[in-house]
């Protein structure tokens, strides 16, 4: 028994320092043997062979002798990065969008398709199934070269399951994405929340790579929030977590999706945005959308966008409002975690001017106690479009290299 756990621990801690060494490659890479024993505190023999255990793996590559300022030429090692890919999945309210990405995130080849009007969940995952074989097929891409295929699924997510709890925009009631999409691609899949996603996304290629507590807020045609704190995504016992969207901001606001009134989601979404334009067309408000469409049941919030670059005072003054019910959620959230930094994402917070920018910040600051944000730092994502699927592909970057899975290709799951 107790050789037994004494083998344990040491495998687990021989596992543990492999990953530490991956971890620096990923981030800082390519580096020496002796790089990395700085960085690590392990010794040179050590770093040695763990550095023969990763090229085993077919994990990293010797690139060379590379010429240092002290003429001296280190061995250099790099992430094979071409080894493993990684399949990210987003399901959201408007599209499905598929991206391959390599181990160290770059994009290799995407495909995005809106949302199909049939929502039935065999429907969406053949859909999904068929568009990654495709993808595989045209790109001559094996599947043994896939760690795992990642889903970043809008709505409550049982991410240790892989179970659509309830996505909103889909009307879906407890859908096993995880199983159904694993039986028909015969790949391991990882699902999680869109939000929890951008936020592990944020963590390896984003603005949160160093921070230890971080908010994501993504304000699309929803309103929802990733939470991180001391580097783990903080899902909540219900995997509820991050639920900014139903906080009241205002007591005679409007009826919310979710039975309230006054939420930030019902004020100030894209959907609320698009609700209180066309509203406010029909009672004869003066706005350039008149001449955009016929009627303003037809208006979109891309046409929103649109007004609100020609300086559209109906638009404007909307979307300010908006801009300021995010600042005071957003500081209800920064009241109660403390977080080091606050990351603004999502298509709204890309689109709106400057100036509805600086209401968000203005009104935040106004409601936040100063106490805690001190230290604070409120910054806008830099990621791309692809944000969510990096991030639901970043869930397998997580696993191998903060998790559990095995480094070896044979102790992975195998299908
Ligand atoms: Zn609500």
């Amino acid at each position: 028994m107790y050789n037994t756990k004494l083998k344990l621990s040491k495998d687990m801690m021989k596992q543990y320092n492999q990953k530490l060494l991956l971890r620096f490659l990923m981030k800082e890479g390519p580096l020496s043997k002796s790089d990395l024993s700085k960085r690590s505190g392990l010794t040179l023999p050590a770093v040695a062979d763990i550095i023969e255990a990763l090229e085993q793996y077919n994990l990293i590559k010797n690139i060379g002798e590379t010429k240092s300022n002290r003429g001296r030429f280190p061995t250099l090692y790099a992430i094979k990065e071409d080894a493993l890919k990684i399949i990210g999945v987003a399901i959201t309210s408007k599209n499905i969008a598929i991206v391959f990405y390599n181990i160290l995130g770059k994009e290799l080849v995407h495909h995005v398709e809106e949302l199909p009007h049939n929502t039935d969940p065999n429907y969406i995952i053949n859909k999904i199934t068929l568009l990654i074989n495709g993808m595989l097929q045209t790109h001559d891409i094996d599947k043994s070269e896939i760690l795992g295929v990642g889903v970043g699924m809008h709505g409550i997510v049982d991410y240790q399951q892989g179970i659509a709890v309830y996505p909103p925009h889909l009307h879906w009631n407890n859908v096993p994405i995880k199983e159904m999409l694993e039986n028909a691609l015969h790949l391991p899949v990882l699902v999680d929340n869109d939000c929890n996603a951008l936020t592990l996304a944020e963590s390896w290629f984003g603005q949160a790579q160093e921070e230890n507590s971080v908010i994501v807020i993504n304000v699309d045609y929803g309103i929802g929030a990733g939470i991180m704190i001391d580097r783990k995504i903080f899902h909540g016992i219900d995997f509820g977590a991050g639920q900014i969207g139903h906080t009241i901001v205002d007591d005679n606001g409007p009826l919310c999706t979710c039975g309230n009134y006054g939420c930030l989601e019902a004020l100030a979404s894209e959907t609320a945005i698009l609700e209180q334009v066309q509203k406010r067309m029909k009672k004869g408000f003066s706005t350039l959308l008149h001449d955009v469409k016929a009627s303003p049941d037809l208006i979109t919030i891309t046409d929103i966008y649109q007004a609100m670059l020609s300086g559209d005072v109906l638009v404007t003054g909307i979307l300010e409002e908006a801009s300021r019910f995010v600042g005071i959620a957003v500081s209800t959230l920064v009241n109660i975690i403390n977080p080091e930094k606050i990351i603004l994402t999502g298509s709204l917070i890309q689109q709106i001017p400057e100036t509805s920018y600086a209401t968000l910040v203005n009104s935040f600051h106004q409601h936040a106690l100063k106490t805690n944000t001190n230290q604070l730092k409120i910054v806008k994502s830099d990621l791309t479009d692809h944000a969510i699927p990096l991030g639901a592909a970043s869930q397998w970057i997580n696993e191998l290299l903060l998790g559990e899975l095995s480094l070896k290709k044979d102790e992975r799951m195998v299908f």
